[in-house]
């Protein structure tokens, strides 16, 4: 069976000790006084949460999945998951970052992310009923009328009703503006929606007594295309002006998916049988608002990836270190055992270390993340605001498709770790495997991250978000330059810096002269960016290790950073120099081959 402890050591030294947050807070009244010790200990109790509670109904959740009753339409969530639903809502977890207007407890996104980072280790499929909740109320109060922010927030910050986001259509996922689902108006200012959403996550379960959905669709009259979409507030159950449930409204599960993985959650087909709905945001402007949405739910995705990366990686080093087979290429190491545990063999040890490389970059990237949001959000000087946002934007795309193909290449290590037991359910390896598939998938593929990054966030602004990521760059260069001690990580990462200005303005000539090219480059230019930015912060990281060390810190959790920084420079950041070479070698290679795709 596997275990999972919470990384709250490595959490607090990235949140405290490399990104100061509490200092940070300071600037931002409204977390002025949170101090370090009542962010550990909410982390704490979260991290017991996930192990004790989430964690053990991992694997039964994946070998039971979920059911759907035809003829009631009700959906059963795996055993375990409404009690364990139930206990989350107890403790007050939904509401922990959420607005104290709405009832949420006004603590930082950080404490979120970590938080969730820790669910998504324990238990992905599960994590997703509440994590779709918090999408759903991030539109809303950004987009909602008074009216729908009254009722339905204050009901998804308590965790009393869950949130879903309906995009997907049987023939539309990439490109939405195909969709097709119809709102038409009614007299009393409410619409009337028809269609067939698919794919919808926590679109139907017994978790909960009502389901808000958040359902994109189009008006009568509403041009072709994304210019035409609206967003609409579509519940489960019919709403009373007190909050008290009414009628069953017309929109309903006609069936679940079969899937590879997440079994726990429920991945339903959503009928709209002339559901009842009300109108979220402007007319025509659906996609703005549901973009609110899907942001934060891309952030989230990275999060996903995130905590089965370390749950994976966790469970492959204490199995590296008990698994005996052959002997150390360099002399026997376990003198008094039949062979040597296979931790001693380089290449198990390059699995291990590129998965807690993975994650442990990640962790910084993502925290690092949610630290800007907040800033963007809370922070009272205008112009840090502006620009939080802004590389909140850059990297979101970096987040969501970096660290879930990160998530491929260290949970399968991971699984590789275990030979032919990896491949066995009941070590729950290939579970993490399988539960990580879908990541690099929905909420946009990794492509069209990949494009939204080198196309839109990029060369859209002709770099200019880039250059202020650049000039974080910069200042540590500035700062660490003469230091011989952080040359090793240093050196690197001003080389790529400089290589991915240049690198940045060749493909944007070559992309205007053919778009092709754009698209050709695009998913190699993300790795680069993504390793850009894991350099930079494992530079940070190594930084700190190195005070730590200096000043006569004994921890060996210092020296294992450096250890994992080291590794990470020496044998995952050269993989931009091959990505850098292919990505140049352009488009005429994929396009030219009619007769090969024939
Ligand atoms: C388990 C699961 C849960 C999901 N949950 C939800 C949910 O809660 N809500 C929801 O609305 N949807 C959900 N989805 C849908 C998911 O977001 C879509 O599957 C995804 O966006 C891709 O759309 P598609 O499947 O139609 O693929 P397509 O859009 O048909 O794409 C097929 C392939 O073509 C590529 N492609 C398409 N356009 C381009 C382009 N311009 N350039 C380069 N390549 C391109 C894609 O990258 C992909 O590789 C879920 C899907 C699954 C499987």
């Amino acid at each position: 069976m596997p275990q999972y402890n919470p990384p709250l050591r490595d959490m607090q030294f990235v949140m405290h000790e490399v990104f100061k947050v509490t200092d940070e807070f300071k600037a931002i009244p409204k977390h002025a006084d949170i101090d370090r010790e009542t962010i550990d200990a909410v982390l704490e109790e979260g991290g017991k949460f996930a192990a004790e509670v989430t964690f053990p109904l991992n694997i039964s959740g994946d070998e039971e999945g979920c059911t759907l009753d035809r003829k009631t339409h009700e959906v059963t969530a795996p055993k375990g998951f409404k009690q364990a639903y139930a206990q989350y809502v107890e403790g007050g977890w939904p509401a922990l970052s959420c607005d104290p207007e709405y009832g949420g407890q006004g603590l930082p996104f950080v404490v979120n992310q970590c938080f969730y980072e820790m669910l998504n280790s324990a238990n992905q499929a599960w994590t997703m009923y509440p994590g779709l909740s918090h999408g759903a109320y991030e539109a809303l109060h950004a987009h909602g009328t008074e009216a729908q922010k009254k009722l339905y927030l204050p009901k998804l910050v308590s965790g009393e009703w869950t949130g879903t986001m309906c995009l997907t259509e049987p023939h539309c996922g990439t490109d939405l503006g195909l969709l097709r689902t119809k709102a038409e108006p009614q007299p009393d200012g409410s619409y009337k929606l028809t269609g067939n959403k698919i794919f919808i996550s926590a679109g139907e379960h017994d978790m909960t007594s009502n389901i808000v959905h958040l359902v994109l669709a189009r008006l009568p009259d509403a041009p072709q295309g994304s210019k035409g979409i609206s967003l609409f507030l579509v519940p489960k159950f019919n709403v009373a002006e007190d909050g008290s449930l009414g009628t069953r409204n017309g929109i309903y599960c006609g069936g679940l998916e079969h899937k590879m993985g997440i079994h726990g959650n429920a991945t339903a087909q959503i009928v709209l049988d002339g559901a009842s709905g009300t109108l979220v945001g402007a007319p025509n402007k659906g996609l703005a608002a549901m973009f609110v949405m899907m942001n934060a739910a891309r952030l989230g995705v990275g999060n996903q990836s995130l905590g089965l990366t370390e749950v994976a990686y966790q469970n492959a080093l204490a199995y590296a270190k008990d698994r005996l087979q052959m002997r150390s290429l360099s002399g026997v190491k376990a003198k008094d055992k039949p062979a040597d545990p296979i931790i001693v063999h380089p290449d198990v040890r390059k699995m291990l270390l590129t998965a807690k490389a993975y994650a442990e970059g990640g962790r910084a990237l993502a925290i690092y993340c949610t630290l800007l949001l907040d800033k963007e959000l809370h922070h009272p000087d205008e112009k840090v605001r502006k620009d939080s946002g802004e590389v909140v934007a850059l990297l979101t795309p970096i987040v969501k498709a970096f660290l879930t193909d990160n998530g491929h290449i260290a949970t399968n290590a991971c699984m590789q770790v275990f030979g032919g037991h990896g491949f066995i359910k009941e070590w729950g390896m290939e579970q993490f495997v399988r539960d990580n598939r879908i990541n690099m998938i929905y909420e946009g593929t990794n492509t069209i991250q990949s494009l939204d990054l080198l196309g839109r966030k990029i060369l859209g602004n002709n770099g200019a978000t880039l250059k202020k990521f650049g000039k974080l760059i910069a200042a540590l260069i500035a700062e660490e330059g003469v230091n011989e001690k952080m040359a090793e990580f240093i050196n690197p990462l001003a080389y790529l810096a400089d290589q991915m200005t240049k690198f940045t303005t060749e493909l944007g000539f070559k992309g205007f002269q053919n778009p092709d090219e754009v698209g050709a480059a695009a998913v190699d230019y993300m790795r680069v960016a993504g390793h850009l930015v894991f350099a930079y912060f494992w530079a940070r990281m190594a930084q700190v290790a190195l005070q730590q060390i200096a000043a006569g810190n004994t921890d060996r959790f210092y020296v294992a950073k450096l250890q994992t920084a080291r590794f990470y420079f020496a044998k995952l950041l050269p993989e931009t120099a091959t990505l850098m070479r292919t990505a140049r070698s352009g488009a005429r290679s994929l396009m030219e081959t009619e007769e090969a795709l024939a």
